[in-house]
């Protein structure tokens, strides 16, 4: 009879990151191995009420995060409540000092293997010292690093796509950082990516050329999860449902961007005129972590709104029943699925890129930072399901970049009507997104790319450790 693999899971500190480490655990847990997501308090808020506390596969080991060390006030452990770059920083820090406690908590309870993010560039070390395997986990594009690599310089730039963002200016200091972490795969057992082969297909070998360690491709993560659990990391109890419930078949647009990027005043401001100019429906969640304040009054919080929001334009919308603005975290996954969504206006975070292919809903494309410019790139000219923001802007480092250019609300406009008005470029964009959903549900079906990788994985495991525990497969 198969063991079960004791496995430890220890995901990066940013909504991104979490969220496709965690259901990758799910699934393994699903299959009885023993899992075990290591993390902190704040964390872990983001996953645990998804969690079955009857799953005696699935395990949580809290570890203190280094709020002194680093500076941040208690309770802020994640990208997603970062505003500035001196919090991503602090961040960062912090996700070296954790070593010596994960360290020392595998010293005590050796696990068979350990999946570390792979943005943890010391755990080569740590596992090095410890004797355990490790595999790494890759939430983006594997097109993406390819395309990182190309700006270097590349033996075979056979892929014409490679050479799309020739011409971009990277900053030196990202380039640098992306090395490392593509170097943290060193010594690894291989790479786990989220993402599925039919998407990928050209790129893979690329990709295992410049890491030099095999790839697991076992994505869409969030559609895995779905197929073989049959749940997603989401609350479909939200009141948006019912105002998506009463609209016709792919008729709203559904404007996100992401867990991280926080736009200005200015550029919501122009995305609300853009949206309203469109005259088309809309549901728009606006991440307003910097405006609340706990001891704002109410005749404060109007005034902060005012800055972003024209004034009536929330009232004016609800009334006519056309929009409805969540302020704070959607549902993402269970609103890409609603039938009444028929277009997503997104930043191009690669988990967005995978959700909206799950529910194959086409996108318009406004990238904010890092690689959103490349996922773009994947979209619109590569894969083609789905319409760029004219004059996007340039390529910035960070989310919260303050000169950042601000796209006009004419280019939202005009790339909203070009995708939601429907005629022949739409019709051709959609079918594409349907193939690529078809695709992609394929790939997490039994006996699919990405379930196949899966139980390959788990065969190839097997033989390289000791496991370390007797209990059969829950
Ligand atoms: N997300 C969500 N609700 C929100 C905002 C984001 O569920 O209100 C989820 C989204 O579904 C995705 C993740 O957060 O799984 C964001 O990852 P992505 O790679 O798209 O973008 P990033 O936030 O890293 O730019």
């Amino acid at each position: 009879m198969s063991k079960a693999l004791k496995i430890y899971f220890l995901p990066f500190f940013a909504g991104g990151h979490v969220i496709p480490m965690v259901n990758l655990a799910r699934l393994m847990a699903s299959k009885g191995h023993q899992v075990t997501i290591i993390t902190t308090p704040s964390n872990a808020k983001i996953f645990d009420k998804t969690i079955d506390d009857e799953d005696t596969c699935f395990h949580v080991h809290i570890i203190k995060f280094p709020s002194n060390q680093v500076g941040l006030p208690v309770g802020v452990e994640n990208l997603l409540e970062a505003y500035d770059d001196q919090t991503v920083r602090q961040v960062l820090m912090a996700a070296n000092l954790i070593q010596p406690e994960i360290e020392a908590f595998m010293k005590l309870n050796p696990p068979d293997i350990f999946i570390p993010d792979m943005v943890f560039t010391w755990s080569e070390a740590t596992t090095k010292t410890l004797g355990i395997p490790r595999l790494i986990f890759n939430p983006i594009s594997i097109f993406y690093f390819c395309m990182i690599k190309a700006n270097k310089s590349i033996d075979d730039p056979k892929e014409e796509a490679l050479l799309l963002l020739n011409d971009t200016k990277l900053d030196p200091s990202y380039v640098r950082f992306y090395e490392s972490v593509v170097n943290s795969a060193n010594n690894c057992d291989g790479v786990i990516v989220n993402t599925f082969l039919e998407l990928e297909v050209e790129y893979t070998q690329l990709y295992e050329k410049l890491i030099g360690y095999k790839a697991w491709l076992i994505g869409p993560t969030s559609l895995m999860v779905q197929k073989t659990i049959g749940t997603c990391m989401n609350n479909d109890e939200h009141e948006c449902f019912s105002f998506l419930s009463s609209k016709e078949q792919n008729s709203v647009l559904y404007i996100s961007f992401g867990s991280m990027s926080l736009l200005s005043d200015e550029q919501l401001f122009e995305i609300a005129r853009g949206i309203e100019a469109s005259g088309h429906q809309f549901l728009w969640v606006v991440h307003i972590k910097n405006k609340r304040r706990d001891d704002n009054t109410k005749e404060q919080e109007e005034e902060e709104e005012l800055k972003w929001l024209p004034k009536g334009f929330e009232e004016k919308t609800m009334k006519e029943k056309r929009g409805l603005i969540i302020k704070g975290w959607a549902p993402q996954v269970s609103i890409l699925n609603h039938s009444s969504i028929g277009g997503f206006l997104t930043q191009c975070g690669w988990n967005a890129a995978l959700e909206t292919i799950g529910a194959g809903v086409p996108v318009i494309t406004m990238p904010i930072f890092s690689d959103h410019y490349f996922n773009e790139k994947f979209i619109t000219e590569v894969q083609g399901f789905g319409v760029e923001v004219e004059e996007g802007g340039e390529w910035s480092l960070t989310p919260y970049d303050p000169n950042k250019k601000v796209v006009s609300r004419e280019s939202i406009e005009k790339a909203v009507k070009r995708l939601m008005d429907g005629g022949e470029e739409r019709m051709k964009i959609r079918s594409q997104a349907k193939e690529l959903q078809e695709k992609a549900w394929k790939a997490v079906e039994e006996g699919g790319s990405s379930q196949n990788t899966l139980t390959i994985l788990i065969n190839h495991l097997h033989p390289l450790i000791l496991l370390t525990s007797e209990t059969p497969l829950c």
